[in-house]
């Protein structure tokens, strides 16, 4: 497994989310309006629907960064590609078009499914 060329694309993909948040956080109301002010979960949430869609984008933004630095970190342990729910390897197909996956496509299928 050539963790390199993954590592490289987690890193870039990294950059892009930033690049995102930064654009969409100078739009966001709760931060434009009160900046000084440390905001609870609440307060990052607006009446107004230009705000609801903001958040929902920072919020998937968000959830990807993370999962990103998840990848890098399994990178670092040498525990990249593999699924976390059944411990198989990952298809690399599977890696080249989501390198940030947790699971294999059997228990990404599954677990979407218990989650309905
Ligand atoms: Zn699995």
């Amino acid at each position: 497994m050539n963790y390199e060329n993954y590592k490289k694309q987690l890193l870039q993909l990294l950059d892009e989310i930033h690049d995102q948040q930064e654009k969409h956080n100078a739009g966001h109301p709760a931060k434009v309006e009160r900046r000084d002010l440390e905001n609870t979960e609440e307060d990052d949430l607006t009446e107004t629907e230009q705000g609801f869609r903001v958040h929902n984008i920072l919020e998937d933004l968000n959830a990807k960064e993370k999962m990103v630095k998840e990848a890098l970190e399994r990178i670092e342990q040498k525990t990249f590609g593999i699924c976390l729910n059944c411990h198989k390897k990952i298809e690399e197909k599977r890696l080249d078009a989501i390198s940030y996956t947790k699971y294999c496509i059997e228990c990404q299928t599954k677990l979407e499914e218990a989650s309905e």
